[in-house]
């Protein structure tokens, strides 16, 4: 293993996950100067190192009743913040890491000092994941394109299919992690990750729609209630989003 990363050989691992799409969507989470994301959440300041907090794409209220303001509050502003922080501390003494997106460290973790790879594996994954996930929230009232549609019903059984699996993904997660919506090899399929694992490390897929299961995303709202807090949540997702990110994927 070597200390010194190759910005190509992230920049080749995006490619293969079928990340380098939508270039005209460009990200403050893409590294400087370089590759799109699927992430498009601007960015605050962040005077720590290169990785940012994403301001909410909406008002910590926007989700209720479904997800509580609090919450949201708490789960952004404390929970997302610190994985940003502590994605900053761990590549603190990494100059070739700190060129890397968020992506790139995700997808290339294999490439990464193990001295820092557990703290960029939890770190980068919940900062990639927690910025997924405010994206894919906030469009109450919106469907999956007919492209998806279609696709869910080819591969899945159909949009409450997937739905039904999505939260029985979830609630068999022991602990803490994520229920995914995936495109593994041109199809949709249903994963889970441990902790804040994402699917693009094992390459079981990319993600197109993932819903956190940790207790901190629903205790205040539902105690011990993963199931109800599931059920709900699907209220909230942006279709719009999520579409967009499935055609993203097939098209690269
Ligand atoms: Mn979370």
């Amino acid at each position: 293993m070597t200390a010194t990363v190759s910005r190509r050989s992230f920049v080749g691992a995006m490619a293969g996950a079928g990340l380098l799409v939508g270039q005209q969507r460009a990200s403050v989470l893409a590294a400087p100067g370089g590759a799109s994301s699927i992430l498009t959440n601007a960015a605050q300041d962040a005077p720590d190192g290169p990785h940012t907090l994403p301001d909410l794409p909406y008002d910590y209220a926007a989700l209720e009743p479904h997800i509580d303001t609090l919450t949201m509050q708490i789960h952004h502003d404390k929970h997302h913040a610190a994985y940003v922080a502590n994605l900053n501390k761990a590549v603190a003494d990494y100059p070739d890491l700190q060129a890397l997106s968020v992506e790139q460290l995700v997808t290339g973790l294999d490439s990464v000092p193990e001295a820092i790879r557990t703290a960029v594996r939890n770190n980068a994954g919940g900062h990639f994941n927690h910025s997924m996930f405010w994206e894919t929230m906030g469009a109450s009232g919106t469907k999956p394109s007919d492209v998806l549609t279609s696709a869910l019903d080819r591969d899945l059984g159909g949009l409450e299919a997937m739905q039904t699996a999505v939260n029985e993904a979830g609630t068999k997660r022991f602990g803490s992690g994520w229920s995914w919506l995936v495109v593994q090899d041109g199809k949709l399929a249903v994963v889970s990750s441990p902790n804040q694992d994402s699917s693009l490390m094992d390459n079981s897929g990319t993600p197109i729609l993932g819903v956190d299961v940790w207790e901190h995303a629903y205790y205040l709202l539902y105690q011990n209630k993963r199931a109800d807090y599931l059920t709900a949540w699907w209220n909230v997702v942006n279709w719009d989003v999520v579409s967009q990110r499935y055609a993203d994927t097939l098209a690269s």
